[in-house]
């Protein structure tokens, strides 16, 4: 039925654009592969003769092979959009120049090329990993989305902020965020997205991280501001970003870190009547801990009976990752309170490199690729068993293959695989799109994290999107196979 359905959706104009498109991206692409499934080669498009190759995944619970199946819920001009796009990421020199242009001064001043620019973007890769411009838009996404039965996490996509105003009008975003989601089918949101560096500034975090990375050092060092908290740090992490010991916050220091905890207290409150969790993100190592303090301390109130409201980010990438996750853990099992936590790899390596190094210090990243897979696994899989006799909540954010199988594979053993309600995996919007279906397929909540916001503020997002998708081997790489397969099936189907 699947198959008719999309089959009758292709127009003969679009069928016309899908064949003169797929042809030069079949020529210009040559092989792909993931660090979690051998990919074969993508062959040259020959309809009538040539066997498709065969995709071998790990033995899973997952069928991420039948493109039909996975994609029959897209139209086909998203379809075509999709394989346009991510074959463009793919491109270095493609990716060399959208980036230069981004950087330059072009985009410093108002002018026609800038617009032109914008506009470009807006049509190109803004529509392909971007939600929308504003709550209205992403609201509208949400529900497409849901259709197709994945659900949203919504996220105002603002940057770090380094004063007290710009502080305040995220704040007033992020609470329409929280409207915009009360407004929506329950089923259709997971979550609402938090950056603590968009409602407190910069540099008042980094001062109150130093602050407690030198009580860590220095227990009897006294912090008088400072709530009850879960630990932040374990006793392998590293604390070489605090040499010497900091000055005291200011009274007006302390007036602001007041604020932004207050800030986010609002937003938990909000998110408590609307029932919808908090998910706060990971950021880099220097300013971590203040992040962490904040998302503990704010837990702590609101995460109650076997609700978590508040998520915290675990990034499996450090070498400290697990035991301050066990850590967190224990005390909040300690204190009968339901934590959340959204697992990720962790998207700042090679600032959190050079830093380091500047300072003379050992990378905190684990020292190669499989001890990070290893880490995000191994976390996965505490955090699966935490979730299945406790009332924590677990949000699995990957795009690797692998991590997703061995983690559903495991959620199934459990017994808290579908339906489960504190069990979401997820994907950015516009990546992973095999994976995200192939999980639904399984039965698993499934959600989008959708950025939003004008196109002129979600810039660094798109360039960290377009970084991550660069190049054949790019992780991508499964989405362009398939769709461009399932593409020429529509294609075919249409014309046979
Ligand atoms: C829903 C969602 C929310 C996210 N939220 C956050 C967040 O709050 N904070 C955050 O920091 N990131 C966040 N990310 C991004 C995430 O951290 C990763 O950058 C991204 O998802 C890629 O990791 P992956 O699990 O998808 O695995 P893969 O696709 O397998 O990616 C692996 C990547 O890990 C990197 N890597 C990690 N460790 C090493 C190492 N030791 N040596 C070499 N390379 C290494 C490489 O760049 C490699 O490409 C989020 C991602 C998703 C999907």
């Amino acid at each position: 039925m699947a198959a008719s359905t999309t089959t009758r959706v292709i127009s003969p104009k679009l069928l016309k654009h899908i064949s003169s498109f797929i042809r030069p991206l079949v020529t210009s692409s040559s092989s792909t592969s993931s660090s979690s499934s051998s990919i074969s080669a993508i062959p040259s498009l020959n309809l009538a003769t040539k066997p498709e190759p065969t995709i071998t995944t790990p033995p899973s619970i997952l069928d991420l092979s039948d493109h039909q199946k996975l994609f029959a819920t897209l139209p086909s001009r998203k379809l075509l959009h999709a394989s346009l796009i991510l074959h463009m990421a793919a491109m270095n020199p493609v990716v060399d120049l959208g980036m230069w242009v981004m950087n330059s001064k072009l985009m410093g001043v108002d002018n026609i090329v800038r617009d032109l620019i914008l506009s470009a973007v807006r049509h190109s890769f803004y529509e392909h990993f971007c939600a929308g411009e504003d709550t209205v838009e992403v609201a509208n996404c949400v529900k497409k989305l849901n259709e197709s039965g994945l659900r949203g996490m919504l996220d105002f996509s603002v940057e770090f902020t380094v004063d007290n105003d710009a502080c305040d009008r995220n704040f007033q975003g992020f609470l329409d965020t929280i409207e915009t989601a009360k407004s929506l089918s329950p089923s259709s949101v997971s979550a609402v997205v938090v950056k603590i560096t968009a409602i407190c500034p910069l540099n008042l975090l980094e001062r109150v991280a130093d602050l407690l990375r030198w009580q860590e050092k220095d227990p009897s060092f006294n912090l008088p501001w400072k709530q009850n908290t879960f630990p932040i740090f374990s006793e392998s992490t590293p604390l070489y970003h605090t040499l010497k010991k900091p000055e005291p916050l200011t009274p007006e220091e302390e007036q602001h870190l007041l604020l932004g905890q207050q800030k986010l207290l609002k937003l938990c409150q909000a998110c408590a009547e609307a029932n919808v969790p908090l998910v706060i993100d990971a950021e880099h190592t220097k300013v971590q801990p203040a992040i962490d303090y904040f998302t503990y301390s704010s837990a702590i109130k609101y995460n109650k009976d076997d609700n978590p409201i508040v998520y915290g980010t675990i990034q499996a990438y450090l070498k400290d990752a697990k035991e301050r996750l066990l850590l967190a853990t224990k005390a909040a099992d300690k204190m009968g309170l339901p934590m959340g936590f959204k697992l990720v790899r962790g998207a700042y390596m090679s600032s959190e490199r050079k830093l380091a190094s500047s300072l003379g210090y050992q990378s905190p990243i684990h020292n190669s690729i499989q001890q990070t897979h290893d880490c995000y696994n191994d976390c996965a899989s505490f955090l699966l068993e935490a979730i299945a006799d406790r009332s924590h909540g677990l949000i699995l954010a990957t795009h690797n293959v692998e991590s997703g199988t061995l983690a559903a594979k495991k959620a199934e053993e459990l017994g808290i695989g579908n339906g489960n309600q504190r069990l979401e995996f997820a994907q950015l919007y516009g990546m992973a799109e095999a994976l995200s279906f192939g999980l639904r397929n399984a039965g698993f909540q499934v959600s989008k994290y959708l950025p939003f916001g004008p196109v002129e503020m979600v810039i660094p997002y798109l360039l960290r999107r377009a970084e991550e998708n660069r190049g054949l081997l790019s992780a991508s790489g499964l989405d362009r196979e398939l769709t461009r397969k399932e593409l020429s099936r529509r294609l075919k189907a249409a014309m046979f």
